[in-house]
């Protein structure tokens, strides 16, 4: 199993790179991409892992971007993590993240949770901290029931403590990634709730821009959705990817590599790897 997409105690995942090295082991993953938030400070010690487990694991990480009123995001694969185009970019992303949870919580202290702020950042154990934590903290404090709450009534956009920021545009990502040396992937494009109109617009400045894949599987996604990002995969002659975009164990999501196959036949990201993936790395 392939699985290109997932997250650690570095952005928003409860599992550490030592945790999720043993799913991905007892799942049967070959090949394994860490794609935290907008960091690559778990990616040495992923690499470090895959080589004690016979995992090939290569660089990843999940860039937040801004086009019109969206956020999106976008996974870099196999790049140079210590590149100074991706550190520099992430730098900045990491800032914003910090500014950005402070105003949050500046906005929800009508909710008079103590210490709101220090409470997400500590969850955080250092790495970046991100809407999941911020959410945590009014379930562990009793403001809501559960993190989907906690975005529902708090935390999602045109609710009291989103607060909209300008990530790095998509030139920008896109840049940063292939400088680097790495491929760039449209992450689940089907979360964004985009018009047909809009999805082609955006896949054409992505690929104007360099972009060269997108993910075909998402997580636990029904037929038809892969069905549909499959055509668009063709339509825009990108490569597919594949990822379960595991944060944690959960009724909802998938688990490491358990997200349903991606056609064979595919073009798959990974052909564009550095270095070539043998037979037994790329089982789908
Ligand atoms: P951030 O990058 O800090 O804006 O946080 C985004 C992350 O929050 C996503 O990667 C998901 O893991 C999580 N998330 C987004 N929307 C929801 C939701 N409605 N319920 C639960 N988690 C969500
Ligand atoms: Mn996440
Ligand atoms: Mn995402
Ligand atoms: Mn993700």
């Amino acid at each position: 199993m392939i699985d290109l997409h997932c997250h650690s105690t570095y952005s928003d995942g409860v599992l550490t790179p030592l945790q999720l090295i043993a799913m991905a082991v007892g799942n049967g993953v070959t090949t394994l991409s860490l794609t935290d938030h907008d960091t690559v400070d778990g990616v040495a010690e992923m690499k470090l892992l895959g080589t004690q487990n016979d995992i090939n694991v290569v660089s990843g990480v999940e860039l937040s971007v801004s086009w019109k009123k969206y956020e999106l995001h976008f996974l870099g694969l196999d790049f140079d993590y210590q590149h100074p185009a991706i550190v520099s970019a992430l730098k900045v992303q990491t800032e914003l993240r910090q500014l950005r949870a402070q105003k949050m919580t500046e906005a929800l202290d009508y909710l008079k949770v103590d210490d709101l702020y220090q409470k997400a950042h500590a969850l955080t154990k250092g790495g970046n901290i991100t809407r999941p934590h911020i959410a945590k903290v009014l379930v562990d404090e009793g403001i809501v029931k559960t993190i989907a709450d906690a975005f529902k009534y708090y935390l999602k956009r045109g609710k009291p403590g989103f607060v909209g920021t300008e990530w790095l545009t998509v030139k920008q990502a896109v840049t940063a990634i292939k400088q680097s040396g790495g491929i760039a992937v449209i992450a689940h494009p089907l979360q964004y709730q985009l018009t047909a109109t809009k999805m082609n617009e955006l896949l054409t400045l992505f690929k104007e821009c360099g972009g060269q894949g997108m993910e075909v599987v998402s997580g636990l996604m029904p037929k038809n959705q892969i069905q549909q990002m499959n055509a668009l995969c063709d339509k825009y002659n990108l490569y597919a990817s594949t990822g379960s975009d595991f944060h944690a164990k959960s009724r909802f999501g998938s688990e490491l590599g358990r997200q349903p196959q991606l056609a064979t036949a595919k073009q798959g990201v990974w052909q564009l790897f550095n270095k070539p993936l043998n037979s037994s790395q790329v089982r789908l």
